[in-house]
């Protein structure tokens, strides 16, 4: 131990000692304690009507239990993750010990890492991939037989039939693992990412476990027809990915490597996450500048020129393993510009003219209407789904009966609408007769026999005239609401395609109809397709910057960015009229305690004395083990402040004690479970071998208070808090107004913010989720700011 370190506990023995004579025996130290607690609580409910009574503040809410499918509460059930650096005594002796050698060699370490992060999630990206295109090229090419065969017979029920049935048996494996093995692995996954970078604890989110259920879980989701995409899937992919490897251990295989301890806390990890989020974007549009835009736009608050530039190697890193890998398995190994990346296939500049970006604004306009209703339908639905089908059984029920239905949509279709066109004018892999006369295929079944990124690229690409208006107003209507049906269904299943592609197919819609009106014009209906799919997923996602990024980049030009800008924009304040982008609207619903970009407006007037909680319960700098079991035992809380012992006994509670620092629940659980505390004060602490690696070594998951075994007699020892707690937290005085709370939560991802009176006494706490609370809410042009319930559960 350092020279420092041993100073420290010499000077707290003193203290230490009037504290342990105190305790005369167990019986007493826990009557202490329990009293303690007793009045903590009177004085809380005291001070409170005090407070609410004679100032008139807003009365603050309890924990309740509420009505699911509310967007308008918070859930204490969230923890946050603490970002701000805990520079405690065993800190500074590391930095000492270590040296500057140490920082260079962690930063060869990241960037080694970032490298690992890329290419694994390339191949993780490359497997989802093939396995999508070859099974489902099984798939097609068998009902293709039975079609032609049955089709002679007059017996058509019987390829209708096996087409439902191989859906529900492909979308059953995956849905059962995702509702019995890992729930948190359904949907895009997209929602949870952003909120782990915004600073939300989500749970089991990035382990592997979730990664195993979510790449098997959205082959068999894409491959069982189910109008859903892969890509968000492979950002929280490219998430889990970089959580793991940087971590040198596995939580699912109980595997600690013993390496890469120094990266294992919050702040660390999180800057992985985000390049693991922008390397999954990049593997799945072959975008690396999207995916860095992305990992920008949707979550990460803490920004800085290296990590920008660290990620920004991972995406390419990424984006060109994958290309390596498919021109590999395509058959022109070493291409490492393969362009078969490019999702969207390559697209010629479009020319267009100035008089056209009205059109482009009324495309916005469309898409945020369209994609405002989008996100309503899939709203209630989730709300009857978080109050009717939450059983796990039912979810899987649910998922087979909308593979069902979703074949049963496509086979009416091909059926009904009798769409036929030559072969050969387009590239289709099961071109299907049905109906037509020889030499002819059904465009309808050449769009539902393929994968839907495959039909994104149909309608971008096919010639004007492809498709008759009347089949592209079925497709429409029947897409929208097949994929506002899907997405949150127990499979894992993203978004992002299935609404490029009802988009393209309104966009070509549109663009039939442009051409109608002016028929002296040629019109090229692949840029109103691709400005279409644009306006849509824009109207439900409402991103902008990343968005236009990625779909420049997977489209190969960037002479289309301005229309695709002028939608974009037009398609998010359209939408952000009526409701909030999807994503949000998913974490509202899970009542995650989210911090937005800017604090809410006209809230200079809320003060930290309003926001906060109080009294607090502090611990003292040398303090009792069985205070410190108890506090734990009876409150939730994960941070304490640490103060300064009372002068007198009776002032325990009822004066306010000066602040020196803070200390985590976890923390306090690793000391206690190493038994880091004083029999009497003159035991020295240099009797223990105790550093930094203690504490990475429970990483990220701590025993609860209730595993650990402390006898009675143990809890008349004490600790000595000071080497291990924050010596220097933030803290702001009582003053304070709610947008300077809210900035240095959201600058700094803070997770624990002591209020202080003028004499530096703590008086109050403020987390994350008291700053969460208060939410601006729009709404068809009103504003208003709101004060959210906090739930139970
Ligand atoms: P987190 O869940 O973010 O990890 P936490 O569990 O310590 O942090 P929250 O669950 O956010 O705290 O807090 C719930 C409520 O308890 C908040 O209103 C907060 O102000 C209050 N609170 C937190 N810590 C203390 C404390 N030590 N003493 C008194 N109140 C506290």
């Amino acid at each position: 131990m350092s020279t420092s370190s041993s100073q420290v506990i010499e000077e707290t023995i003193s203290v230490t000692t009037s504290d342990t004579a105190q305790l005369v025996s167990n019986e007493e130290a826990t009557s202490s304690n329990f009293t303690q607690l007793n009045k903590f609580s009177e004085l809380q409910e005291s001070m409170e009507d005090d407070l609410h009574g004679s100032h008139g503040i807003r009365r603050r809410q309890p924990v309740q239990k509420i009505e699911p499918g509310s967007l308008n509460i918070l859930s204490a059930k969230y923890e946050s993750l603490d970002y701000d650096t805990c520079e405690n005594h065993l800190l500074l002796d590391e930095e000492r010990k270590r040296g500057y050698p140490f920082v260079v060699w962690k930063d060869i370490a990241r960037w080694v890492i970032v490298l690992l992060i890329g290419v694994i999630t390339a191949l993780i990206a490359f497997i989802i991939d093939i396995c999508i295109e070859e099974f489902s090229k099984i798939k097609y090419e068998q009902l293709k037989k039975s079609v032609d065969k049955y089709v002679l017979l007059d017996k058509l029920y019987i390829p209708y039939l096996l087409w439902v049935l191989t859906n529900i048996c492909i979308v059953f494996i995956g849905s059962m693992l995702v509702a019995y093995i890992e729930p948190v692995a359904a949907g895009s996954g997209i929602p949870q990412v952003k909120c782990y970078l915004n600073g939300v604890k989500v749970p089991r989110v990035v382990r592997i476990k979730t990664l195993f259920v979510k790449a098997v879980g959205v082959i068999t989701a894409v491959v069982g027809g189910l109008a859903g995409g892969k890509e968000g899937p492979m950002i929280h992919s490219g998430a889990v990915v970089a959580a793991g490897i940087s971590q040198g251990k596995s939580t699912t295989f109980n595997k600690d490597f013993k390496i890469l301890q120094y990266f294992r806390e919050d702040h660390e990890k999180r800057d992985f996450v985000s390049g693991g989020a922008a390397a999954g974007v990049s593997a799945a549009f072959g975008a690396p500048i999207g995916g860095v835009l992305f990992s920008l736009e949707e979550g990460t608050s803490f920004w800085n020129q290296a990590l920008t530039w660290r990620t920004f190697f991972g995406t390419v890193v990424s984006t060109f393993t994958l290309n390596f890998a498919l021109s590999a398995y395509h058959g022109h190994p070493g291409e490492l510009s393969y362009p078969g990346l490019l999702n969207l296939g390559k697209m010629e500049p479009f020319p267009f003219q100035f008089y056209e970006l009205p059109v482009f604004m009324f495309f916005g306009f469309v898409g945020g209407c369209l994609g405002a209703l989008w996100n309503h339908i899939n709203y209630k639905l989730s709300v009857f789904r978080i109050r009717y089908v939450s059983a796990a059984w039912l979810r899987v029920v649910e998922a087979c009966l909308v593979a069902a239905v979703s074949a049963t949509c496509g086979f009416l279709m091909m059926f009904l609408l009798d769409d036929c066109r030559p072969l050969g004018e387009d590239p289709t892999k099961v071109p299907l007769q049905l109906f037509c006369a020889d030499g002819e295929y059904n465009t309808l079944a050449a769009i539902w026999f393929q994968t839907p990124e495959a039909s994104v690229r149909s309608f971008l690409h096919d010639p004007m005239g492809s498709y008759k208006p009347l089949s592209l107003m079925f497709f429409v209507i029947c897409y929208f609401l097949l994929s506002t049906w899907t997405f949150g269904l127990a499979v894992s299943s993203g978004l992002f395609i299935p609404n490029l592609l009802t988009g393209a197919a309104w966009g070509r819609l549109l663009a039939i109809f442009i051409q109608y009106m002016l028929p002296q014009n040629s019109i090229n209906p692949a840029k109103y397709a691709l400005v279409g799919a644009a306006a849509q997923l824009g109207g439900v996602v409402r991103m902008t910057i990343s968005l236009t990024v990625i779909i420049i980049e997977t489209t190969g030009q960037i002479s289309n960015a301005l229309p695709i800008i002028i939608t974009l924009v037009v398609a998010k304040w359209t939408g952000d009229f009526f409701n909030e982008g999807i994503y949000d609207i998913h974490i509202q619903l899970a009542g995650v305690p989210l911090l937005p970009w800017e604090p809410p407006p006209l809230a200079h007037n809320i003060y930290a004395s309003e926001v906060m909680s109080h009294p607090v319960f502090t611990l003292r700098t040398v303090e009792n083990v069985g205070h410190i079991v108890e506090i734990l035992r009876v409150v939730s809380y994960n941070g304490f402040p640490v103060v300064d012992p009372p002068l007198a006994d009776d002032a325990e509670v009822t004066t306010y004690k000066r602040l020196r620092g803070l200390i985590l629940r976890s923390q306090l659980i690793v000391l206690l479970q190493n038994k880091i505390y004083n029999e009497n004060a003159n035991t020295t602490w240099s009797n223990f071998n105790v550093d930094m690696n203690m504490f990475r070594r429970e990483y990220p998951r701590y025993p609860s208070i209730d595993e650990l075994e402390i006898s009675d007699w143990e809890k008349t020892y004490t600790i000595d808090l000071r080497p291990f707690m924050n010596p220097s937290p933030y803290t702001l005085p009582h003053r304070a107004s709610l947008p300077r709370l809210f900035r240095l939560f959201r600058a700094l991802g803070l997770r624990h913010l002591p209020i202080v009176n003028d004499h530096n006494e703590v008086v109050g706490m403020v987390t994350r989720k008291d700053i969460a609370r208060y939410r601006v809410w729009r709404h068809r042009g009103h504003m208003g700011m709101e004060e959210l319930l906090l739930s139970s559960e």
